[in-house]
């Protein structure tokens, strides 16, 4: 069996170091517009930055973003 990724983990996946849970700014580009989304729960490793959205609220994010962008990307 290969390393099976947690839903939630408790500790960075990269160094290993207990993640803290801290709202971060969500940013995404999308058309090339860049979409800043405030105070998003996420799992933060203090020491190297790493950040874990859960699913949910990614997906959350990604509808949210997709309405503010709208169906069509801007073509000039
Ligand atoms: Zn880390």
């Amino acid at each position: 069996m290969g390393l099976v990724i947690p839903m939630r983990p408790t500790h960075c996946t990269s160094c290993g170091t207990a993640l803290m849970e801290s709202p971060i700014t969500y940013e995404v580009i999308v058309n090339e517009e860049l979409f800043q989304i405030e105070d998003v729960p996420a799992l933060v490793c203090r020491d190297c930055g790493e950040q874990w959205i859960d699913d949910e609220v990614r997906e959350n994010l990604e509808k949210l973003v997709a309405e503010s962008a709208g169906p069509e990307p801007h073509v000039q």
